[in-house]
């Protein structure tokens, strides 16, 4: 029985393990992908962690990470389908058919690129379809790329993109970003990067490999040539394998405080799962320290 699960080796996931660490805390970090380092590897600068004014995505990943395991943080290669609220303990189901118990639980599962749901998105996904600019990008050297959406990462992806392929044309629903007007304004002053705005992606096209897309926009229906199609329009949160508990939801987002305690005693919602106002990577780390916090608290009593 540990004192601590952590679900998710994230920034929020991490950053409760160096907590938990130091709190000496018996404790283990399960990690579908086996690696860590969570959402923030894709970014390919990242320009507001304060003290790390200019530092790739995944070096700053890894840094998290690193420190973590120096502190004796152990990463094991897990998918957990089902958290289970026992009288004593919590137990974690995971897909090899083990399981896994403990005093206490912080889920810090993060969230994952959301689907548009249009033709040709999941059939030609990895062959031009892509949610992830720093990691495919460079396959599109020289190439003409689209980049749906109009939040942070489109406009960063577009950006980065700009500076490999031929042409980038951003396609985003609305005439008004999320992304910082400075951003947007450096995005519009690249001579090879097209704006589209109150336009929509209709369908991928390409039998292979992605060839173009149709565009909906007020003038009607166009195809348009390019090699990848690249999906920014947000995330969803992993959240299912909590679905049996009776947490409260919004939108799939888990309902907890600053202190992310849940509506279960013993089980703590961290990072980018947890309903607030703003999703990034000071406010997961943050909420991997306050989840520790928590979890002391609860193993006092
Ligand atoms: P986001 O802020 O939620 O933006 C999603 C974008 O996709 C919005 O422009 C939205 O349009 C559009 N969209 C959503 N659903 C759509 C649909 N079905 N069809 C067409 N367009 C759709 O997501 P994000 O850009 O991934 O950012 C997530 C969080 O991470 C934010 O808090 C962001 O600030 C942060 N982030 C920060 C950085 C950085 O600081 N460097 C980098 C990346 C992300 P509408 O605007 O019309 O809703």
């Amino acid at each position: 029985m540990y004192d601590l699960v952590i679900i998710g080796g994230g920034a929020a996931g991490l950053t409760a393990a160096v907590y938990a660490a130091r709190a000496g805390l018996d404790f283990v970090i399960l990690e579908q992908d086996g690696w860590g380092g969570g959402q923030i590897t894709s970014a390919h600068t990242v320009e507001n962690y304060p003290g790390l004014p200019n530092i790739s995505g995944a070096d700053l990943g890894e840094a998290i990470k690193s420190h973590a395991v120096s502190l004796g943080a152990k990463i094991v290669f897990a998918i957990v389908d089902e958290v289970r609220n026992c009288a004593d303990y919590k137990e974690i189901l995971l897909h090899s058919g083990d399981s896994v118990r403990a005093k206490t639980v912080i889920a810090a599962t993060g969230a994952s690129p959301r689907k548009l749901g249009v033709d040709g998105e999941k059939t030609l996904l990895g062959r031009g379809v892509s949610y992830c600019a720093v990691c495919d990008g460079a396959f599109f050297e020289g190439k003409d790329v689209f980049v749906i959406g109009g939040g942070d990462t489109a406009v960063e992806d577009a950006l980065y993109l700009s500076s490999i392929c031929k042409s980038v044309t951003l396609v985003h629903r609305r005439d008004v970003f999320r992304a910082p007007k400075t951003r947007v304004e450096l995005l519009r002053e690249k001579d090879n990067v097209n704006i589209i705005c109150n336009a929509t992606l209709n369908k991928i096209t390409g039998e292979e490999r992605v060839d173009g897309a149709d565009i909906q926009t007020a003038d009607g229906n166009r195809h348009m040539a390019a090699s990848a199609v690249f999906i920014a329009v947000g995330s969803e949160p992993a959240t299912a394998y909590l679905s049996g508990l009776p947490l409260d939801f919004d939108n799939g987002y888990v309902v907890a405080g600053e202190d992310c305690k849940t509506a279960v005693g013993g089980i703590f919602a961290a990072g980018d799962i947890r309903k607030k106002q703003l999703r990034q990577l000071v406010t997961a780390v943050a909420d991997g320290a306050n989840a520790v916090a928590g979890v002391t608290d609860y193993l006092k009593d």
